[in-house]
């Protein structure tokens, strides 16, 4: 009865792992039939050494093979157990031991039976130990504690020591147990957690956690801190909820990703606190596996750095940029200039470095002041910014002198147009408290890779050439090289040529006959350009329309072009029975804003000399289709009411479809060189025809050349056909001669 009690007690104590109810008892039974039998034993030898009698020594020679065995058996049980224990009797004299506790002493059991505490522990343990027995034997009460101890090798280690009674058959205590467990690895398990919730509670990191969902489990202060909200408010939200928006979508999902494929994540993230203020934090996200290899949460930690970024900001402007205008200064030149030669060498495109020298701005600095000055250059920084596109760079190098990168340079008109609008904006007044006051701009131009490869280079070689400017009388630009010098001021004086060749009469018309495939007469005639240039000879159109063009000269001269070849149109048209058409080009430009006036003054032309519509035919190119606004589909409307016709011209070459062709009342389709000149595009042509056709248009053929390029496009039913197996371009009057010919002999 006494032993189940004392199991159940035991039980609790140490916990339900340690043993089960039934074998705690078996074995406190074992332990008290073994102790008692020693214990008797102990006592009829006693008596045995004063009777010394045969019967003694054989009823004794029983007992002790009885004893023998439950001795057997209790140490197999003891041993099997990983605790310590030992048995002591009521005068602490030790009974007997497991191999734990043999371990525990450094000393084998023979040592150890039969000797008390004094004889093997420390002093200052025996007294401990004696007054914790003391109690249990008095109170028969088992006593549970803890006990740092020290072992032989000197290792530290924690024992729970369980302390209790055992009993005889009669029920009186026999003596004392302890069961000793080694709990050195839970306490300081217990120890770091404990710690670990003390860093938790009071550092300055903030710390989340989260479930394998990302839902917010817990907050520590630190967190509440910076982010505003307390734990009651985001347990169960996702720390999405913390976005400021300024990190995209795919920056989260990235460091999600990241997480799950390697467990972790760091980096800065600009997050929103409840007040809505934003604030950047460097955050790790760690993930949590649990010991079966699944995802048991996510923890992150972030500290604030929102001021450290700011600091950090305000060194690397200083270090970057002009405290005066803002802009960059001559480092960050160096490290942009270097990049865009990167993006430049990627894109195989130029970039072109300009150098703005402001005139005479040392004396105005002299003698207005330098804070006058100041304010101008301010200005000045605003007003170059202002020519320039957004992925452009504007720095400045110090002093007067600016700078500006520009990025994928294709046109090198570009470059001239973004310098001359730069010198044309200085050159304006600046208005600086009560005095207004002129300054202008001295630019020099180079060009990456043309000029040079390298930053310092590019650099020396646009101071060159600014001086070349500064040199030629200022308030100019001037570019590096004597070849692309050159090559400018070509440009310029042919610009400044176009612009003379209309009012000095240097144009004329050259016309291409355009023949009727089914009746092989002239129908048509298109009408070409030439340019009789005083030095340089006939100029072919490919020279100058892009000039013309570019600078919207080609409005004028379009016009020209029209009233010209309209006067030759009506003619022809009037003395040939079945009527007579001439195909003007027309170039994009000019049916853009500054052209579209043009339109209504060629209709007046055509009434005021009774030309009748039907005779013109204006050639565009897909590309004025494709961008059409409501001002082309006007324009075009208004050519058909006065009876003219529109052709596509150079068809297949642009972004070539059917579809839009039918949403404008088109007349013909002019097939592009490149189809009618390699063979194996017969097919195609075929098909293009056919498709013409079918939606009502007819189709001519440019730069027929050969024979069997005639005889190709008679099978696929081209209606008529143009090029040099015919006619060269020739002068009105040439042709005229040909159609009154051709004419009187019909
Ligand atoms: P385009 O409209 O495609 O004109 C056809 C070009 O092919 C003309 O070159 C013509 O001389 C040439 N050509 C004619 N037959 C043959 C041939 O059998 N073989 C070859 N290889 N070429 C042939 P051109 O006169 O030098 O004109 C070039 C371009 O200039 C024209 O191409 C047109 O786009 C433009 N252009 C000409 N005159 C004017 C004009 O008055 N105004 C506008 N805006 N552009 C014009
Ligand atoms: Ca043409
Ligand atoms: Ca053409």
């Amino acid at each position: 009865m006494q032993h189940r009690l004392l199991a159940r007690q035991l039980q609790r104590l140490m916990g339900n792992d340690f043993l089960p109810d039934e074998r705690w008892n078996s074995f406190l039974q074992l332990i008290s039939n073994y102790y008692h039998e020693v214990d008797r034993e102990r006592g009829l030898l006693e008596n045995a050494l004063e009777v010394n009698s045969d019967e003694l020594t054989f009823a004794n020679a029983q007992l002790r093979s009885k004893a023998e065995h439950e001795k057997a058996l209790l140490h197999s049980f003891t041993n099997s157990i990983p605790d310590l224990f030992f048995a002591k009797s009521l005068d602490g004299i030790y009974m007997g031991c497991n191999k734990t506790f043999e371990r525990s002493l450094g000393l084998s059991e023979t040592d150890i039976v039969g000797k008390t505490d004094a004889q093997l522990l420390s002093a200052d343990r025996v007294e401990s130990v004696r007054d914790i027995e003391k109690k249990v034997l008095a109170t028969n009460q088992p006593i549970v504690m803890e006990e740092w101890i020290t072992h032989p090798d000197g290792s530290k280690f924690c024992l729970e020591m369980l302390r209790a009674p055992y009993y005889g058959v009669d029920g009186k205590p026999l003596g004392l147990i302890g069961i000793g467990r080694d709990i050195t690895q839970r306490r300081e398990l217990e120890e770091q957690i404990r710690l670990s919730a003390l860093v938790y509670q009071h550092t300055a990191e903030g710390m989340l956690v989260t479930d394998p969902d990302y839902q917010i489990i817990d907050i520590n202060p630190a967190c509440a801190r910076m982010t505003g909200y307390e734990l009651e408010e985001v347990r169960g939200k996702n720390p999405d909820m913390f976005n400021s928006g300024r990190q995209d979508a795919a920056f989260y999902e990235l460091i999600r990703e990241t997480v799950s494929q390697i467990g972790y994540w760091n980096g800065e993230v600009w997050d929103r606190r409840k007040n809505g203020e934003i604030f950047a934090k460097s955050m790790v996200v760690n993930r949590l596996m649990g010991d079966d290899g699944k995802v048991h949460g996510y923890v992150m930690l972030f500290s604030d750095i929102t001021e450290k970024k700011q600091a950090d900001d305000m060194i690397w402007r200083q270090a970057n940029f002009d405290m005066l205008t803002g802009l960059p200064n001559r480092r960050m030149l160096r490290e942009q200039l270097e990049h865009e030669i990167r993006q430049a060498d990627r894109a195989r495109c130029s970039l072109a470095l300009l150098l703005i020298d402001l005139d005479h701005f040392k004396e105005i600095n002299d003698t207005l002041g330098h804070l006058v000055g100041d304010v101008l250059l301010v200005e000045a920084a605003r007003r170059i910014s202002a020519c320039t596109r957004e992925s452009d760079t504007v720095a400045r190098l110090g002093g007067d002198e600016f700078t500006v990168i520009l990025s994928r340079v294709t046109d090198p008109t570009h470059v001239e147009v973004v310098a001359q609008k730069i010198i044309q904006r200085l050159a304006e007044p600046f208005q600086l408290g009560d005095s207004v006051v002129y300054v202008s701009a001295s630019v020099g131009i180079t060009m990456y890779p043309q000029d040079a490869s390298e930053v310092e280079e590019l650099l020396k070689s646009a101071d060159q050439a600014m001086y070349v400017a500064k040199r030629q009388g200022r308030n100019r630009f001037s570019h590096f090289t004597q070849g692309l010098q050159t090559a400018a001021q070509e440009r310029l004086r042919l610009i400044s040529d176009l612009r003379s060749a209309i009012v000095e009469n240097q144009f004329h018309l050259h016309y291409q006959p355009t023949v009727d495939m089914a009746t092989g007469h002239i129908r048509m005639a298109e009408a070409l350009l030439r340019w009789d240039h005083p030095t340089r000879g006939i100029v072919m159109p490919s020279d100058f329309i892009p000039l013309a063009e570019e600078t919207g000269l080609i409005v004028q001269i379009g016009d020209w072009v029209f009233r010209e070849a309209a006067k030759w149109a009506g003619r022809w048209n009037d003395f040939l029975p079945g009527g007579f058409q001439v195909c003007v080009n027309a170039s994009p430009v000019q049916f853009r804003a500054e052209g579209a006036a043009s339109q209504q003054v060629w209709i007046e032309y055509l009434k005021d000399h009774a030309i009748p519509g039907k005779c013109i035919v204006i050639e565009i190119t897909e590309g004025v289709l494709l961008n059409a606004d409501t001002d082309v589909f006007e324009i075009l409307k208004n050519f058909r009411n006065a009876g003219m016709k529109v052709a596509i011209d150079d068809f297949g070459t642009g972004y070539s479809s059917f579809g839009y062709l039918n949403k404008f009342e088109i007349e013909y389709l002019k097939i592009d060189k490149s189809f009618i000149h390699v063979l194996s595009n017969t097919a195609l042509c075929e098909a293009i025809i056919v498709m013409a056709h079918k939606l009502g248009l007819q189709v001519i053929a440019e730069c027929v050349e050969e024979q069997l390029q005639a005889e190709m496009l008679d099978k696929a039913g081209c209606d008529f056909v143009q090029g040099y197996l015919y006619s060269r371009p020739i002068l009105a009057e040439q042709l005229d001669a040909i159609l009154r010919h051709g004419a009187m002999g019909r």
